[in-house]
């Protein structure tokens, strides 16, 4: 098996490919973890409230397990629970779907009006008529010690990694399987994974169109009692602001600041042409964080941008390709993908050995039919 993209999911599915015995050569042309992709920003929420859709409910219970396994096996520190809050309208998508997948699957969670949130998260503030829905379980993940890991597992378990190393092009070999040409020469196997992130339209057509969106993302420094920002007396918080772009805000896990970012609002832009992130923009994101977060005032400067690949239906690509049944497509995770990684990993890996998954992933398919306007979560 030839692994083309080492981050997030790439590094997870040459991991559990290897684990289950598959002679596995994994290509990346940068070094994962970098900061290029999608893969980094030194966190990553996970929550299993989920009102993209009660179907991801079981993939990410598994992914918790498989990150517990993870962090175990490479002695990594690599998941904190904080517990989490989506906030919005009672009657707003996000806490009506968070609530609708906590009944489905009798997830444990609480109901908040804004004066229970002001008495338990001092920092917090949740306008008057907003809910906040507490998951307890959930948490952060670290995204650049995840991708070691897994990098870490599948070296262990035999595959072979190469870095600095693009993938140019591919073709079906005459007598079956795949001949790959990279930057350093021409690799053959009988099968291709494509988890090539932002990239993976340069690499192969995909059936689902894919939109590449910057994102920016911020960490501030409160003005004062830096503690109340710590994990142990904030969690992260999601919140759907109506007509403007949702914000969310995750503690201060490393004494760096409160990570905060609005979700979905960015630009299409070329992932080899990323603009910096701008003054103007970073003013906007403090205004709007600190109607959250009071005390979070005091800008730290610190900034970077990230690219989500999104589909038409927000639903993540996980799949043969019908034309092109010698790959493995796995992509447009929409800019909710991370939890998901190791589970992917292991999805991907019984599609390839089995032939099949006991995870109902045909919300994923590539031939799925898609809505005729465009949107994402
Ligand atoms: C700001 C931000 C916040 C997010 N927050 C969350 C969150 O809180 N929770 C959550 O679950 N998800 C979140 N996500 C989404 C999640 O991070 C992504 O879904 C996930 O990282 C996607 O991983 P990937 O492997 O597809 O992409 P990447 O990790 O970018 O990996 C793609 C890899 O492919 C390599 N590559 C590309 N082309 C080639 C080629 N031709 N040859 C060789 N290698 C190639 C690249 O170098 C790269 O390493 C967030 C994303 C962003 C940007």
């Amino acid at each position: 098996m030839i692994v083309v993209g080492l981050g997030g999911m790439g590094s997870a599915v040459a991991a559990h490919l290897a684990t289950r015995g598959r002679r596995v050569l994994g290509l990346d042309r940068f070094t994962p973890p970098h900061d290029r992709g999608s893969s980094h920003g030194r966190s990553r929420i996970i929550r299993q409230l989920y009102f993209e859709g009660a179907g991801y409910v079981p993939l990410v219970q598994r992914a918790y397990e498989l990150w517990e396994i993870l962090q175990r096996d490479t002695r990594r520190d690599l998941l904190t629970v904080t517990g989490g809050l989506v906030i919005g309208p009672p009657d707003g998508e996000v806490v009506v779907g968070a609530l609708a997948s906590a009944r489905q699957h009798g997830l444990a969670h609480q109901v908040l009006d804004s004066e229970d949130v002001a008495s338990r998260f001092a920092a917090l503030r949740v306008q008057a008529g907003h809910l906040a829905v507490y998951e307890e379980a959930a948490g952060i993940l670290v995204p650049e010690a995840c991708v070691a890991g897994h990098l870490e597992m599948a070296a262990r378990r035999g595959a072979e990694l190469r870095t600095g190393e693009k993938v140019n092009d591919w073709r079906v070999a005459r007598g079956g399987g795949v001949v790959v040409s990279t930057t350093s020469g021409v690799e053959a196997a009988e099968q291709l994974v494509v988890a090539a992130g932002a990239w993976s339209g340069d690499v192969i057509a995909s059936p689902v169109p894919l939109q590449v969106e910057r994102q920016f993302v911020g960490w501030l420094r409160p003005t004062a009692r830096p503690e109340l920002f710590r994990p142990d007396r904030l969690p992260w918080f999601y919140a759907d602001r109506g007509e403007d772009p949702p914000l969310y805000g995750i503690p201060d896990l490393a004494g760096d600041g409160v990570k905060v970012a609005f979700d979905h609002a960015g630009v299409t832009v070329s992932p080899d042409d990323v603009p910096a992130v701008r003054s103007d923009e970073m003013d906007e994101l403090v205004a709007a964080s600190t109607a959250y977060l009071p005390r979070l005032n005091g800008a730290s400067g610190v900034a970077t941008t990230c690219l989500y690949t999104n589909t038409p239906d927000g639903h993540f690509v996980v799949g043969r390709p019908p034309e092109s049944p010698e790959v493995m497509l796995v992509t447009g995770f929409s800019g909710h993908g991370f939890k998901f990684c190791p589970v992917i990993g292991e999805v991907v890996t019984d599609l390839v050995v089995e032939g099949g998954t006991a995870f109902d992933v045909s919300a994923f398919a590539p031939s799925r039919t898609l809505p005729t306007s465009p949107g994402t979560t």
